[in-house]
């Protein structure tokens, strides 16, 4: 008897502390949890509005019992755009939500959006902290640095002495300045140890242009969490390719987001391993499409194949009626403070160890 307690002891103690992420799928929205190894949590985003609010949220409850939470300690809402809160005030009444983060205001008029912001919001962060992102703000996560590098359409600056020249600003073509809400995306940059992820929530192009030129204040990473689900004017070169990723996980839906051309930018990025979908995209077709085993959730009536040529995206601006409201599973990833890291996929049970990247590492945001 007396063995085996020090058995399990010897093996408790042995266990590497881990940061643990669960990319929960909500149909093309955004819903990311982030578990510190102890236990300090946040959250990125609580899916769409309107019918998918429900299932969302549930889905996102469902990883936050997995995680052993008892109340999220952080909740990010990277942009006021209706994939990105609706789950929230459903969220809210299953468990206690202690600060509320967004870039501030809504500059993007909206039906939906604004009577939420005007009623709702206020009433679910009165009675916790609220708390308006700046770039350089740093949000309290155990040994977990998370930093925040984008909001309400401002960035870190690196001083150009500074960071790592970006060898693909020169290429860059500004895209038309059209301020949305896109714009204001918190983008955050997640350090623990030696293992460094970065998410920029659905950044523009322009903005990422802003942020990574001339010198890149993000340095190489080892976990891209894909920007604006995959789709198109929001995966550039300029960051996608700078960043040098290992892995990317794309949190698209099974018509948004993995066209063509954003498969052909993420797998050209040059330390590039694998790329996890959330979900098989059929605007990726068999051509652009990434094996089986990397993608998480496909539809409530499976096809029979995957249409080999792309099919084009839906024109409807509506991405909540999805056709899959049934049983959906997560990516999960898990760091360790050396830099090696683990991701899953709970669908099929794969799962894949990726060694900590060799050389001295980087120290990001000139600290
Ligand atoms: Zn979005």
């Amino acid at each position: 008897m007396r063995l085996c307690v020090v058995v399990l002891l010897a093996s408790v103690l042995a266990t590497p502390e881990r940061l643990q992420i669960y990319v929960v799928d909500v149909e093309g929205g955004k819903a990311m949890l982030v578990v510190s190894p102890t236990g300090e949590s946040l959250l990125v985003d609580t899916g769409n509005v309107g019918a998918g609010a429900h299932r969302d949220a549930g889905r996102i409850l469902a990883a936050v019992h997995d995680a052993g939470l008892h109340q999220i300690d952080h909740l990010v809402t990277t942009h006021w755009h209706r994939d990105h809160f609706g789950g929230m005030a459903l969220l809210a009444r299953h468990i206690t939500i202690r600060e509320f983060i967004d870039h501030g205001a809504n500059v993007q008029p909206d039906p939906v959006v604004d009577p939420f912001l005007r009623k709702t919001y206020p009433v679910l962060y009165r009675t916790a902290k609220h708390t308006v992102a700046v770039p350089g703000d740093t949000i309290p996560l155990g040994e977990v640095d998370v930093r925040v590098i984008a909001s309400a359409g401002n960035t870190i600056q690196m001083p150009p002495s500074e960071g790592t020249p970006n060898p693909y600003c020169a290429a860059f073509r500004r895209r038309e300045n059209v301020v949305t809400e896109n714009s204001q995306s918190i983008g955050l940059v997640f350090s623990f140890g030696r293992f460094r992820m970065v998410d920029l929530g659905d950044l523009t192009a322009n903005k990422q242009f802003e942020l990574m030129c001339p010198a890149s204040p993000v340095g190489p990473v080892d976990v891209l969490m894909v920007t604006h689900h995959g789709q198109p004017p929001g995966n550039t070169n300029v960051f996608v390719h700078a960043i040098e990723p290992r892995v990317a996980i794309m949190n698209n839906g099974l018509r948004k987001g993995g066209q063509p051309e954003v498969m052909t930018t993420i797998h050209r990025a040059p330390e590039l391993e694998d790329l996890l979908q959330l979900h098989a995209s059929e605007l990726s077709g068999q051509e652009y499409t990434v094996p089986g085993l990397f993608i998480a959730n496909g539809s409530d009536k499976p096809q029979h194949a995957m249409p080999i040529a792309p099919l084009r995206p839906a024109q409807s601006r509506d991405f909540s009626p999805a056709a899959h409201n049934g049983m959906a599973y997560w990516i999960k990833l898990s760091a360790y403070r050396d830099g090696s890291f683990a991701v899953s996929n709970a669908r099929n049970g794969f799962s894949k160890t990726y060694r900590a990247r060799a050389g001295a590492g980087f120290t990001p945001f000139g600290q």
